[in-house]
């Protein structure tokens, strides 16, 4: 796709209010490829009011209808999959096949689902001499970050507008190219003028203008704990609602019984995948003494499979790169035992991490509580099932999770006492309507399925 110069607002691409402009760099090789517009509070703000002008008129559209005009997305987004394939392959540096598959193709499923879901929803229900309306909270400010730029962007923007809300989206500075196409798509798909609004810009400026904006309702950001924290605040002053999916420390919990192999072999795509660059990754593999170093030997050997320039990509950029190396030299420096990887990069241009696994690492280490958000396993060993419990419920996340056990009613016994929003057993495969968010410091609220749906809509009862 040709990069817009402007701001898609109001139905149309407008020149923004400001000559700033973000480059748009290909983190293989560090060139810059393109650039966009940097959006000032004076965008939002023209974002806003086409929000706000045109939410009546949306909220009131039937359910059926607004429906339609989702699938109308849907069908729009497949049709242009594979193009969004290339854009975030150029800007996040994902290799082609993964683009294909996850970046572009999960959008669609999720666009899918509320397509359905908007029609079906129970928009009114009636409680003893009540009746019960389920209504949309109004203007939605969407600040999403650059990991699954297409996917952050859908999981927000489909459910806002299922419900009947407006919407204006701040995209992530370094992925703001498929946000340009995911606008493009909006307007292909006939959705009515100003019920999605775009602005690209930097978090401190647009993003923080969008959050503090008095005639915005909700806000619903992804991205790291520290700037959700910001958020949050920022919007509790104006007493507006606030949804977040923040970072995570997920625990991959191998209990005795399970089938190792498998396990190990699931636990180290999971983190690998993204280039490790998933709020829900299973950062942390958890395995009983007994077999630990089995485990240890298991994970080596898949690691090496993640080929930089093959199946994994770089990291999204400098910042990124530099902070993923130091967490790998603090690891080694806090006494962890590298077994693969390391801070070596393997190409000098781009930037490129070596799939990384650490062996010995103690449930305190840096590495074992903070967020990475690289292609850097922990793996610990425990010493009984308490033990595991311990460790994987210590960090101020709660993301995500796995269990594996001899069955699934052990996996799930133990999963029920994690202190986590999602955990896979024994391989359970991803459902894009199960709810999706953090217990803890991972965030507040659900993104997916009629869960995500509800996060935008406010309650109103009528006795009669
Ligand atoms: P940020 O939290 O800074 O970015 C997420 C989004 O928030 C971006 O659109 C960003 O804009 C915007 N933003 C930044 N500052 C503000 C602000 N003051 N007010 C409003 N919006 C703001 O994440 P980073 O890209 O800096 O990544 C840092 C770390 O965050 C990662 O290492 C990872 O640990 C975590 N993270 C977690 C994600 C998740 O899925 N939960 C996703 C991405 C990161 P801009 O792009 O201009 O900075």
């Amino acid at each position: 796709m040709k990069p817009h110069d402007g701001m898609y607002i109001d139905g149309d691409w407008r020149p923004a209010a400001g000559s700033g402009t973000i480059d748009v760099v290909n983190p293989a090789d560090e060139q810059v490829f393109a650039t966009v517009p940097a959006g000032t509070a004076d965008d939002v703000d023209a974002a806003v009011r086409a929000a706000r002008a045109a939410f009546r008129g949306w909220a009131a559209t039937p359910p059926a209808e607004r429906a339609a005009r989702i699938a109308a997305l849907r069908d729009v987004l497949a049709a242009r999959s594979e193009e969004i394939a290339e854009t975030v392959t150029a800007e996040l540096g994902a290799p082609l096949a993964f683009s294909r598959a996850v970046h572009a193709g999960l959008p669609v499923a999720v666009a899918g689902s509320y397509a359905e879901l908007a029609a079906a929803h129970p928009f009114e229900e009636r409680i003893g001499n009540s009746t019960v309306l389920h209504e949309p909270v109004g203007v939605v400010g969407a600040i999403t970050p650059w990991n699954y730029p297409l996917h952050q962007i859908v999981a927000k923007v489909a459910p806002a507008l299922a419900a009947g809300c407006t919407v204006v989206l701040k995209p992530a500075e370094d992925t703001p190219l498929v946000a340009q196409l995911f606008a493009e798509a909006v307007h292909e798909a006939g959705l009515p003028a100003g019920v999605f609004n775009l602005v690209t810009g930097l978090g401190p400026v647009a993003g923080q203008a969008l959050a503090a904006h008095e005639d915005v309702d909700l806000v619903s950001f992804t991205g790291s704990t520290a700037v959700g924290r910001q958020i949050a605040a920022t919007a509790g002053a104006a007493v507006k609602r606030v949804a977040l999916e923040l970072g995570g420390k997920s625990a991959n919990v191998v209990l005795p019984g399970a089938d190792l192999a498998k396990a190990v072999n699931v636990g180290v795509a999971n983190v690998m995948s993204n280039t490790g660059q998933t709020c829900s990754a299973w950062t942390r593999m958890l395995v009983h003494r007994e077999r630990y170093e089995e485990a240890v030997a298991l994970a080596v050997t898949a690691a090496a499979k993640y080929v930089p320039g093959e199946r994994i990509g770089p990291v999204v950029n400098a910042r990124q790169h530099e902070r993923v190396l130091g967490y790998i030299a603090k690891g080694v420096e806090e006494g962890a035992r590298l077994v693969a990887g390391g801070t070596e990069v393997p190409r000098t241009r781009g930037y490129w991490v070596s799939p990384t696994v650490f062996a010995d690492v103690t449930a305190e280490m840096t590495i074992a509580q903070e967020e990475i958000f690289g292609p850097v396993l922990s793996i610990l060993a425990y010493e009984d099932e308490e033990d595991a419990l311990r460790i994987a419920n210590g960090t101020v996340y709660g993301l995500a999770g796995a269990v594996w056990a001899g069955d699934d009613a052990a996996a799930v016994a133990f999963a029920r006492r994690m202190d986590t929003g999602q955990v896979d057993i024994n391989g359970g495969r991803f459902n894009p309507l199960a709810p999706f968010g953090g217990y803890k410091q991972s965030g507040v609220g659900r993104e997916l399925g009629p869960h995500g749906l509800t996060e935008y809509l406010q309650t109103k009862s009528l006795q009669f």
